[in-house]
């Protein structure tokens, strides 16, 4: 039986099956080493990351770090988009360059979404709405994929490492998929790996917050990555239980040198010694070292791997860290099962009028009893309440009143009707402040030099 506390949800056991079948680590493990972390990340509606921890270390040791996440334009921008740009927000506060994608290539390719609408939804719905809820557009990086030549010729270049059967497998593609569509997927890996460019101040972590269903896009950025790397760095352990580390340069991936790969590896290797790796040694073609378990430490593995990194760089190559991220829970459709662009009482979009996003929480499904008498002497289900989770995720800042609001549903002394009327009321009013906050956003940018011309 799994414990329901206040953060928790009723599927959590779907998303343990998730984590094990494709390695996804659970976030909760990470909290403790976070300074403050964002309300998603302590209510457990961040549920789990890959490979987090980099960026975790960047941001304690204020070194680069970047977070990126793309938007399709093919709907209206609701609560579950929000969540997206809450998560790039707080991590462009922490100190991260910010990357907002609006993915038009996407949407033209693969909803079929005419370039005049992608540009419409994509700038009065998301990128107002981002900046609204507190995007910094000074600092950060907003752009359309369509208008991006860098990106889609890093998308070319990453299609070098990329097959076409892999592609249809991870998707599902069949033999009727257009070109166009399959190409976006490449967009795609571009977009989470052009926050590395040397334009962007080269390589570095960076998260992309994503909802769980995001995680193939992911898994084959990393894939792709790493594939795109000139040199490997692997850690080994041999039978005297000795570790080494073991440089060599990928077979296929040297066409950028300007040199061949034998005095290459010698070049790396005087590198190596000069920066005092002096028990670095060649063998046959790679690089070796050995050490004991307790002498190979953690910054002396990082070390190794900034040297290769900026070799490659020099000579034509990416040096790709291979990308994090972060994955949400879904949120539930507030009339239950999935939220639905296609069903509007499903979802509430943050350009509605306050009124309508208020009667839609009064609509909305409860984890309430059949009768009134019923939930006083049983108690609700918030777990499985939509209601309770607009507040948990939107609504209300204290952890403490969410706590309490729990706590009353379970023990019967709170009933659906003034609940719904409390949520409705908060909802009102967060839409009609973020609605003043777009007509602020919209003056920002139309003024900015970078993004003014969207205006005209
Ligand atoms: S009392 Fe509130 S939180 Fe509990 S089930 Fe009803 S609407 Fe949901």
């Amino acid at each position: 039986m799994v414990e329901i506390d206040p953060w928790g949800v009723e599927d959590i056991e779907d998303y343990t099956r998730l984590f094990e079948e494709f390695g996804i680590s659970p976030f909760k493990e990470l909290l403790s080493r976070i300074e403050k972390p964002h309300p998603y990340m302590r209510r457990g509606i961040i549920v789990g990351h890959r490979g987090y921890e980099e960026v975790l270390r960047a941001m304690r040791e204020r070194s680069k770090f970047a977070v990126m996440s793309g938007f399709m334009p093919s709907g209206r921008i609701h609560l579950g988009g929000k969540m997206v740009m809450d998560e790039i927000i707080w991590h462009q506060r922490m100190g991260g360059d910010a990357f907002a994608c609006i993915a038009d290539m996407e949407s033209h390719s693969v909803r079929g979404v005419s370039w005049k609408e992608c540009r419409e939804i994509g700038l009065n719905d998301y990128i107002v709405s981002l900046v609204a809820l507190g995007f910094d557009p000074e600092k950060g990086h907003i752009y359309f994929q369509s208008e991006n030549k860098k990106l889609q010729d890093l998308a070319f270049e990453l299609g070098t490492e990329a097959n076409f059967s892999e592609i249809s497998a991870i998707y599902g593609f069949s033999g009727d998929v257009s070109i166009s569509h399959m190409t976006s997927v490449l967009v795609q890996n571009a977009d989470i790996l052009q926050p590395q460019l040397l334009e962007y101040g080269g390589p570095k972590p960076v998260v992309i917050p994503v909802g769980v269903d995001q995680d193939p896009h992911i898994r084959l950025t990393r894939d792709i990555a790493s594939r795109m790397r000139m040199w490997e760095v692997e850690k080994d352990r041999n039978k005297n239980q000795n570790l080494s580390i073991r440089i060599s340069l990928k077979e296929g991936r040297d066409r950028g040198l300007n040199t061949t790969p034998g005095a290459a590896v010698q070049e790396m290797l005087k590198r190596m010694k000069e920066k005092g790796y002096q028990d670095i040694r060649e063998y046959d073609m790679h690089l070796n070292v050995y050490y004991t378990p307790s002498s190979l430490t953690e910054s002396y593995i990082q070390g190794v791997e900034e040297i290769v990194k900026e070799f490659e760089m020099e000579h034509g190559g990416y040096g790709f860290v291979l990308p994090a991220a972060t994955y949400h829970r879904f949120m539930q459709g507030l009339t239950g099962g999935k939220m639905s662009s296609s069903i509007p009482e499903s979802y509430i979009a943050l350009t509605e009028p306050p009124e309508e996003a208020a009667r839609k929480v009064k609509l909305a499904k409860t984890g309430g009893r059949v009768t009134v008498e019923e939930q006083k002497r049983l108690g609700g289900l918030p777990g499985e309440c939509t209601v309770y989770e607009l507040m948990m995720s939107h609504l209300i800042e204290e952890d403490d009143h969410v706590k309490e609001i729990f706590e009353e549903c379970k023990s019967g002394k709170r009933i659906c009707k003034s609940c719904k009327s409390e949520a409705a009321e908060l909802m009102f009013s967060f839409i009609k402040r973020h609605q003043e906050e777009r007509e602020r956003a919209k003056e920002v940018l139309k003024k900015h030099e970078l993004y003014k011309q969207w205006f005209r």
